[in-house]
């Protein structure tokens, strides 16, 4: 059991102390909850893995209170600036060419950092008090269903680090989006979060491709299909563009539904454990609550899960990636 801290002064003062030490803390952000270390201290970034069991193979997230901090861990650029100018604080990593302070544990070996400025104001407070930066990777086993809520860090982690920080739920609810401008003349979006492609080309007046986790993960850095499957329940997942009326009937009792919206004919009495995500059919709400609702129904001893996908468009294509990933089919060695 980790100690569950509310995020009074007096805690997040020890908190910080904590991590200047060396140790480890669970944090909210407005993203999912991120399990945090000192950044610069390679033994912290470790116990981070370790608590994990996520492979080495798999860069952090470094996370900043501001433009001057991550100017210290990196090389910017002026389109780097752009869109920190636009987006931050907030649910975009930027990644960019590290600077040598920056330990090679935390960026997997690679000449790269990938660095983020959360506005969570608890994250913002204790990243203030520790004067440091903080490496934090979702709060979840590996491969597992990230955290958005205190709760979900301790059921997945509990028992493997001492301190979770409660700042509530999840406002965003997905992972943050990241855009490699360590290139600056060929921009790519290399996950699809809170923040759309398109919001990114706008700001920068020109396209941004999608080039996403599954084609990085065959790079020369990582296992192929490692990282296909991610964000994955332990009961099987089928995903369909709509939940039909005839599947809502037919639902057995023991199957789950996660629906996007609102069903047409209303829900029959008869379905078994059916989630709305977002009643009025807001991509933004859905993505707020998709992983809780994945989290619930995969505790209840279901049989199979059914997923109803967004509309491919705004936050509607972040919740689709993490859909699909959730339903990939478990591959090698995961
Ligand atoms: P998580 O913090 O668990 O959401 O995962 C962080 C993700 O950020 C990793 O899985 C990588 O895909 C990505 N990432 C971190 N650092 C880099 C980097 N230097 N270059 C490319 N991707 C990175
Ligand atoms: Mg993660």
């Amino acid at each position: 059991m980790a100690a569950i801290h509310q995020p009074t002064t007096a805690n997040l003062r020890r908190l910080a102390r904590v991590l200047a030490e060396g140790g480890l803390v669970a944090v909210p952000t407005e993203t999912v909850y991120g399990l945090a270390a000192n950044a610069l201290e390679p033994r912290a970034c470790r116990a981070i893995f370790r608590a994990k069991q996520r492979p080495l193979s798999d860069p952090l997230i470094v996370h900043v209170p501001s433009v001057a901090a991550a100017a210290r861990l990196a090389f910017l650029n002026a389109e780097a600036r752009q869109l920190m100018r636009a987006f931050w604080p907030g649910p975009l990593t930027i990644v960019l060419r590290k600077r040598p302070l920056v330990p090679a544990v935390a960026t997997a070996g690679g000449p790269t950092v990938a660095i983020r400025c959360p506005a969570h104001p608890v994250m913002r407070r204790l990243l203030r008090l520790c004067r440091l930066p903080l490496a934090a990777p979702s709060a979840n086993p590996f491969g597992f269903i990230s955290p958005t809520t205190a709760e979900h860090v301790e059921a997945g982690l509990g028992r493997r680090i001492p301190h979770i920080i409660d700042g509530g739920a999840c406002h965003v609810g997905v992972e943050s989006t990241i855009v490699d401008l360590s290139d600056p003349g060929a921009p790519q979006v290399l996950r699809v979060g809170g923040i759309t492609a398109a919001q990114i080309a706008r700001v920068l007046g020109r396209p941004v491709p999608v080039r996403n986790q599954a084609v990085v993960a065959a790079g020369p850095l990582r296992a192929p299909g490692l990282l296909t499957r991610h964000y994955s329940p332990r009961t099987p997942l089928r995903l369909h563009n709509r939940i039909s009326a005839a599947l809502l009937r037919r639902a057995a009792a023991d199957e789950g539904l996660i629906l996007f919206a609102a069903p047409d004919p209303g829900l029959p009495k008869t379905a078994a454990r059916v989630t709305i995500l977002s009643r009025r059919g807001s991509a933004k709400e859905a993505a707020r609550r998709l992983f809780a609702a994945l989290h619930k129904l995969d505790r209840a001893g279901l049989r199979q899960l059914h997923a109803e996908l967004a509309p491919e468009t705004g936050a509607g294509i972040a919740v689709n990636d993490r859909l699909r990933r959730a339903a990939a089919k478990r591959r090698g060695h995961e």
